[in-house]
């Protein structure tokens, strides 16, 4: 028999049965009429999670990164400027990408752990008199820091400056686990993957195109074939794909806006502030230290644990996996070697939760950290005790 144990990594999560069977279907002529009913849906999905009434979505065969590719290269212009804060491995990454497409990045260093400092944003942008700015990158779960940055407090930056540019979220980490307003916070584009909210295997790259967005594709553009949304645009209009579409995670995709909608949004999210809080307490009460550095950036999908100077955080990672088969994310870039991660976020309940809080303790103590054995497990148990909301059982 081959026993598994859930995964404790920021994405892929682990996968509810239901969407295993969803993505798991027989192959059909995706130019045939049974695929409208699985691309309408899952575009529509998308849309009801994202809080959208005028959202365009787009799902390509990829990953997050193929939504920010489809960001930036559907609506600039090379040479064009954009605005960006540094903070953690994934807005680095995303500012490459900007910079490798030609475009010119005006970069906000910020330490990590910080969130975007929507302050500065709002100087820089009432600066920018001239609107050379066009668009403002906003990564609003650094994953790698466990960073919850304040989108709405992004916009409304842009607006006191009464600034023109466009704003690009990546929720890669965020959408379908965490409040996420794209219409309330006036999002351009928004982008995320199928494996982290969604529950979902990675292979589907998801962007959404606000009106202002859909306008500004007709004027500008980078170089572009794969990402292009014009061609999905026009495939859409006919039920189809202007390639093969991969049939199956759309048809998971589809299931999870489903299973998302049925147990309620506000629900989800609760149910991920509850697990995270729990994390949290451990954390405390091991004695150890987040990296995001201030309660209101405390992210509720992943948490990123800094430990004692001098001892590798990725003997963590590396022995709870070898000794006892249990996967938590180990640090990039800037902080690997700094904090290890517990991912906390899809698939999860507050008994699954406490099983890996109670590895983590194992293999700390096991490499020789001062951590008392069930310190941290109690500390959650007594948060989920208090609050506590009832799971229905899977049949
Ligand atoms: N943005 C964030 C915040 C992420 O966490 C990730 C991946 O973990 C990405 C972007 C890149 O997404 P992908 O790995 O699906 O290409």
């Amino acid at each position: 028999m081959s026993l598994q144990n859930p995964v404790f990594i920021p994405g892929p999560t682990n996968m509810p049965e239901s969407l295993r069977r969803a993505c798991d279907m027989p192959t059909i002529d995706h130019r045939s009429d049974l695929f409208k009913d699985i691309l309408h849906p899952a575009r529509d999905g998308v849309k009801r999670v994202l809080k959208s009434a005028v959202a365009e979505v787009f799902v390509f065969p990829s990953t997050g990164t193929g939504g920010w590719e489809t960001a930036i290269t559907n609506t600039l212009t090379p040479g064009d400027t954009v605005l960006a804060a540094r903070n953690g491995m994934f807005s680095q990454k995303w500012i490459d990408m900007c910079q490798r497409h030609g475009l010119t990045v005006e970069i906000i260093e910020t330490p990590w752990g910080e969130g975007i400092p929507t302050a500065r944003f709002e100087e820089i942008l009432t600066a920018d008199t001239a609107h050379k700015i066009k668009a403002v990158l906003a990564t609003h779960n650094e994953t790698a820091t466990g960073v919850r940055s304040d989108i709405a407090g992004v916009r409304r930056a842009m607006d006191a400056a009464k600034h023109p540019a466009l704003l690009f979220v990546d929720g890669v980490s965020s959408i379908g686990s965490m409040p996420f307003e794209f219409d309330g916070w006036k999002i351009d584009v928004a982008v995320t993957g199928s494996q982290k909210g969604f529950m979902l295997p990675a292979g589907l790259g998801i962007a959404a195109f606000s009106p202002k967005a859909m306008a500004a594709v007709e004027t500008g553009g980078l170089p572009r074939t794969y990402f292009d949304i014009r061609d999905m645009v026009k495939g859409y209009a006919i039920n189809g794909y202007p390639y093969t579409p991969a049939v199956g995670l759309l048809n998971g995709l589809k299931t999870a806006s489903e299973m998302l909608m049925e147990e309620g949004l506000d629900n989800v999210f609760a149910r991920h502030t509850r697990i995270a809080t729990g994390v949290r307490a451990a954390v405390q009460a091991w004695g150890l230290q987040l990296c995001a550095i201030r309660p209101d950036l405390y992210s509720d999908t992943v948490s990123a644990i800094r430990t004692p100077e001098g001892f590798d955080a990725g003997r963590i990672v590396s022995h709870a996996s070898k000794r006892y088969g249990v996967a938590f994310g180990a640090g990039l870039g800037q902080v690997a070697g700094k904090v290890f991660r517990i991912g906390h976020l899809g698939s999860l309940t507050d008994v699954l939760m406490l099983s890996g809080l109670a590895t983590a303790e194992m293999a700390m103590a096991d490499l020789g950290l001062d951590i008392r054995l069930g310190s941290g497990v109690a500390a959650a148990q007594e948060v989920y005790r208090r609050t506590a909301a009832p799971v229905a059982l899977a049949a």
